[in-house]
């Protein structure tokens, strides 16, 4: 490997393994959708993503292959092969189907990273029912919005999380089961709960598929907008085809591998590559229940010999902070490749794995709405550090101007968009028609970020289009958060913005106004964390709360964010015509 100012060129034939994709220019070009969904099973023409990623490694020569390592907290192992993974699935799906769960019903699943989510989540699937996620770092209010917006009729939960969603229960609805998982934890399920163990052992291990097809609904994510609520993006069985081919080309997966995605379940990294794509490349998985810490991290690395390992900027920074002797103290050479994604990954953040583990950090781009990724560095490919890489191969991405225009000049900024079709990509936000088909301009998903190309087709993030907040790779509504912090009483109106922070990359931060009877104090200040922190979780509310005389605002009474943070920054106000006079 030639580490140059510029790029990091590898001598393919030196790595340690042939990767899949040997040259990004040659499959591109051969690239066919078609193709890479020839190697998938498909029986009879049914479309199941359960069925893609644990049956069908169940049902052959895969059958006693571990298909999953889990390690407790406390460091305990427990290791489930495709086949027990596939009787488990069956056995939440026949519980699901006992308690009159129909095709395209929502599931919602509020636990860590325990066992039974992943049986859970494969037997929503199984059944035909809709996967919809939510982060165990949630408070209840965003539990509320999320059920309430996509009418969940179950949720899965565990005890230590379970308050959270009694706090909001008699306002939804919609919800008819309440499911815990309580045999880990020990303790009582309540009357009129049930219990996970209870209702799966009592079920069969058999079960057919429902013969879902391509377009039929599978996994809904909720992600944060500028304005409003959060939406469920809601994706279909056909995103598999898209988690198998970014699995094989960019995860460059092989059938011995041992792979580690560090991403929450509760987000899409999570589920798109914490669950499909390596199962279904029938690859087997580490789950690690435990938080981050750097000792903790490379320890899992040593002991179960990983070799490909999906992680986040957020967590490489911190891993830089813990030192580069850390990982020299490990065995850490079965890692064969590692991978970025979630936020803008620093070049000094891609070299330093060099020096950490003799290995660059391959930077990939993709969100929520895309459903796998679009814009990737390959293990063949030379990397640029600082750029997230080149489009995958049956992806057609580019820069665009306010009128949808493509940008043809390399390195001028504009706002990134990809060229709608693509087997993974969302198909509506749910019950908000309206609002998905804003995303699309002149044949172009509009996906919200500003980015550049350079002239050999590699793309640079510049940053978001809008006032979303990316803290340690979560987004975070700015309107949520908002919305929380006008309910307290003291407060007349809030503006939220995302600060710079070095580690996290932003945290929230929140500019209130007091109603009248109310002055601004400590106390006050340290009050409306708490009251944020109780409803919205520690990830979502807002680390910093300063209280102010006056938010600037339009004439017509909107808040204006961004001046906000050019404030806060110190940065030129820009256009303020729109300005309220005083
Ligand atoms: P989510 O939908 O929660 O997965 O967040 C997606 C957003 O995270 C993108 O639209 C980007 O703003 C940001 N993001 C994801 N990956 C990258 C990356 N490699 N570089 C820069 N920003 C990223």
């Amino acid at each position: 490997m030639v580490t140059t100012h510029e790029e990091i060129v590898k001598d393919v034939a030196k790595l340690k393994r042939r990767p899949n994709l040997e040259s990004w220019a040659r499959l591109r070009e051969s690239w066919s959708w078609d193709d890479v969904t020839r190697e998938l099973d498909l029986p009879g023409g049914m479309y199941n993503l359960g069925h893609e990623c644990i049956d069908r490694h169940a049902n052959g020569a895969n059958a006693n292959k571990p298909a999953m390592i889990w390690q407790s907290a406390g460091g305990a192992l427990e290791t489930y092969t495709y086949a027990q993974m596939k009787a488990e699935s069956n056995r939440f799906a026949n519980a699901l189907r006992q308690l009159g769960v129909q095709k395209a019903d929502r599931v919602f699943f509020f636990s860590d990273r325990i066992p039974e989510l992943y049986f859970g989540v494969f037997g929503t699937l199984k059944a035909g029912a809709i996967v919809a996620p939510l982060f165990s770092a949630f408070g209840p209010e965003p539990v509320k919005e999320r059920i309430q917006r996509a009418e969940g009729s179950v949720i899965v939960t565990t005890p230590k999380l379970l308050p959270k969603v009694n706090a909001i229960r008699k306002e939804l609805k919609s919800l008819k089961h309440v499911i815990v998982i309580a045999h880990r934890e020990g303790g009582k399920v309540a009357d009129g709960d049930l219990d996970f163990k209870q209702l799966t052992e009592a079920a069969s291990t058999d079960f057919d598929v429902v013969k879902t097809g391509p377009e039929d609904w599978s996994v809904m994510h909720f992600t944060s907008g500028t304005t409003g609520l959060p939406k469920g993006a809601a994706h279909v069985h056909n995103a598999v085809i898209g988690h198998y081919a970014t699995g094989r080309y960019v995860l460059d997966l092989h059938p011995d591998d041992i792979y580690w995605c560090t991403a929450d379940p509760g987000w899409v990294t999570g589920t798109s590559y914490g669950m499909f794509a390596p199962f279904s490349n029938g690859v087997t998985s580490v789950i690690d229940e435990g938080g981050f810490g750097a000792k903790r991290w490379y320890e899992v690395i040593q002991r179960h010999k990983v070799q490909v390992w999906y992680t986040a900027p957020t967590a490489i920074r911190l891993l830089m902070k813990a030192g580069a002797k850390l990982p020299r103290e490990h065995d850490l050479s079965s890692l064969r490749y590692v991978m970025s994604v979630g936020e803008p990954l620093n070049p000094e953040g891609v070299v330093w794995g060099l020096e950490a583990f003799d290995l660059p950090i391959h930077d990939n781009w993709w969100q929520t709405e895309t459903g796998a990724i679009m814009i990737a560095n390959y293990p063949s490919m030379p990397i640029r550090p600082g750029s997230m890489g080149r489009p995958f191969p049956g992806i057609d991405a580019a820069i665009i101007d306010d009128q949808g225009r493509e940008i043809a000049e390399p390195m001028v900024e504009g706002v990134l968009a990809v060229k709608p079709g693509w087997p993974s990509m969302f198909r509506t936000y749910w019950n908000d028609k309206e609002r998905y088909d804003s995303r699309f301009q002149n044949g172009w998903y509009i996906t919200g970020d500003k980015a550049k190309r350079d002239g050999d087709g590699y793309f640079w993030f510049v940053g978001r289009d809008d006032d979303v907040i990316n803290t340690a790779g979560h987004l975070v509504s700015p309107f949520e958060v908002e919305s929380c912090l006008i309910e307290h009483e003291a407060v007349a109106e809030a503006g939220v913005i995302g600060k710079p922070d070095p580690t996290a990359m932003e945290i929230v931060k929140a500019f209130v106004t007091l109603n009248d009877g109310y002055s601004p104090s400590e106390e006050l200040r340290r009050q409306l964390i708490r009251h944020c922190r109780e409803r919205l979780g520690a990830g979502t509310a807002p680390r910093e709360i300063e209280i102010i005389e006056r938010l600037p605002k339009t004439r017509s009474g909107k808040i204006m964010r961004r001046l906000l943070k050019a404030r806060e920054l110190g940065l030129p106000e820009g256009d303020t015509s729109t300005l309220e006079e005083d």
